[in-house]
Parts: C-alpha cells; sequence; structure tokens
C-alpha cells in the first residue's frame, strides 16, 4: 500500500522551546517558529523538511 503524501496542516512542537504551531506541510516559504526563531519546516518544492516533532495531523 503506497501513502500519498497530501496537502495538510500539523502541529508540530518545536524541539528547542516546546513551543507548539501548526504549519502547513507543503510550505511556500520556511516557517521559523514564533517563540525563538528555529526553523520548523523548511521548502523543498513538495513536502516540506520538518525539523520538529509532529503532534497531530489535521484533517
Ligand atoms: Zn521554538
Amino acid at each position: 500500500m503506497i501513502v500519498k503524501p497530501r496537502s495538510r496542516f500539523i502541529k508540530i512542537k518545536c524541539q528547542d522551546c516546546g513551543n507548539e504551531q501548526i504549519v502547513f506541510n507543503k510550505p511556500a516559504t520556511t516557517v521559523r517558529c514564533l517563540i525563538c526563531g528555529k526553523t520548523l519546516i523548511e521548502t523543498r518544492g513538495g513536502l516540506g523538511k520538518i525539523n520538529g516533532k509532529i503532534l497531530e495531523e489535521l484533517e
């Protein structure tokens, strides 16, 4: 079974400061933590590269 990556919002926990932030998993620009400025997700032309802990995937 092949799982297709879908566009969706995910809740990420910043590993540096513990801030929880909702981000789009195919971001147009790099998304940074609102608290400490750490990069949470980088653009990769499709699915972003996630640099935090995924807590939840939102529909
Ligand atoms: Zn942070």
